[in-house]
């Protein structure tokens, strides 16, 4: 970004701004916005040198780029990487950093593909994950051994919306010199920067709030430090798990609304969880920004701009009754995912949890007629009005 005066520049219009720098030297067209990339590798001046510091797509790509230096803006990191998925980022960080005898301290309320991940993929290779409650921050030393390397939380987690302390958190990687990660996927860097409060390590799904358009699967990890990046640069080209320019671009395109989208986001999800919480087919709301919420105090203290998009609810109904529900629902989608401007709606028991056994899904509380709501952007009324006719046909 360049301005002809110095000033400071705000989150939305870093998002607009950062890396979009139409070239005015007459040598090739002035795009506002920067262009598609495609090319898979670049032409060297000299044996040397490399033109704009790029050489082959898979270590650098100047699409990949703009999305990486809006990213890195809005977490206020130094550096950013993205990858082909959330998982994929995720992926690169545990092999970035850690090796076979190390352990892992993780939050038990997590993504259910974060959970696969480190329970059945990485235990092959001895990196041992312990599923532990992050609530209180007192728990994380109950936990804590010797082999123990990184701590990884998530917050707000699905479905039920869990903090967890992200200040406490990096206190505790501090005292013990592990790695911490927050995977910031659900509240995005509007409502809350875990790097500014200490944090290591940001992942993100981009797929869901980022992008913002349920059109493109993409993950990114944000790091402050530079001896952290230049080893995950180094994981990330040998890997090769990176985005690629038209996903790049389409995260780009995306990230440029992240601030009034989420705005709404916050908005609609208010108020949806309050008139929810008055209906008389509801048992229980779960949303952070509600007085009624479990760790509300905590929710004030940490998440700055709005209290997210994502409202959970039990209804009162019975599998039958969740059906009928399901049919009479407009607007809305059951789909997976979250984050984009149409609102979706999941059932945890059937489908992030289908997996899980009938009675684990029982101690956690997760039964039929939980439902978790991505509120998109509709209009309020049209969203209110969606839901009250299903819960009316109850
Ligand atoms: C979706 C999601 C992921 C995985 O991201 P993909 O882009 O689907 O690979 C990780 N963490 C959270 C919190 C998610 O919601």
């Amino acid at each position: 970004m360049k301005f002809k005066t110095n000033f400071t520049t705000h989150f939305d219009t870093n998002a607009i701004h950062i890396d979009e720098v139409p070239n005015l030297s007459g040598e090739t067209s002035s795009d506002v916005v920067s262009p598609i990339h495609f090319s898979s590798t670049f032409a060297k001046p000299d044996y040397e040198n490399t033109c704009l510091g790029h050489g082959y797509s898979r270590l650098s790509n100047p699409t990949r780029e703009v999305i990486e230096s809006k990213l890195s803006s809005l977490e206020n990191a130094t550096h950013t990487i993205c990858y082909a998925s959330g998982q994929a980022a995720e992926t690169a960080v545990i092999l970035s950093y850690l090796k076979s005898g190390d352990e892992i301290l993780c939050f038990d309320d997590i993504y259910g593909g974060t959970r696969r991940l480190l329970a059945h993929v990485f235990d092959n290779f001895g990196i041992i994950t312990h599923f532990i409650d992050m609530r209180e921050a007192t728990n994380f030393e109950k936990h804590y051994n010797p082999r123990v390397k990184m701590i990884w939380a998530e917050t707000p987690t699905n479905p039920f919306l869990t903090l967890c302390d992200i200040e406490q958190l990096a206190l505790f990687a501090k005292k013990h010199k592990i790695l911490s990660v927050i995977d910031n996927t659900f509240a995005t860097p509007y409502i809350q920067k875990p790097l500014d409060l200490g944090i290591d390590i940001v992942v993100h799904s981009m797929t869901k709030y980022i992008n913002g358009h349920s059109d493109s699967i993409a993950g990114a990890v944000c790091l402050k430090d530079s001896t952290l990046y230049e080893r995950l640069r180094f994981v990330s080209n040998s890997t090769g798990m990176v985005l690629s320019p038209m996903d790049s671009y389409l995260n780009s395109r995306g990230i440029k609304t992240l601030g009034i989208r989420m705005q709404k986001h916050c908005e609609n999800a208010f108020e949806i969880a309050r008139f929810l919480e008055s209906h008389k087919k509801v048992e229980k709301v779960l949303y952070p920004g509600l007085e009624s919420f479990p760790q509300h105090a905590l929710a004030k203290k940490q998440m700055k701009n709005g209290f997210g998009g994502m409202v959970s609810v039990y209804l009162k109904a019975d599998y039958e009754q969740m059906k009928s529900f399901a049919q009479n629902l407009q607007i809305f989608n059951l789909a997976e995912s979250l984050g984009g401007v149409e609102s979706l709606y999941g059932a945890p028991y059937f489908m992030s949890h289908g997996s899980v056994s009938p009675e684990i899904k029982q101690q956690m509380n997760i039964t039929k007629n939980l439902l978790r709501l991505s509120i998109g952007l509709e209009h309020i009324d049209d969203l209110k009005k969606a839901l009250d006719n299903a819960l009316h046909s109850l």
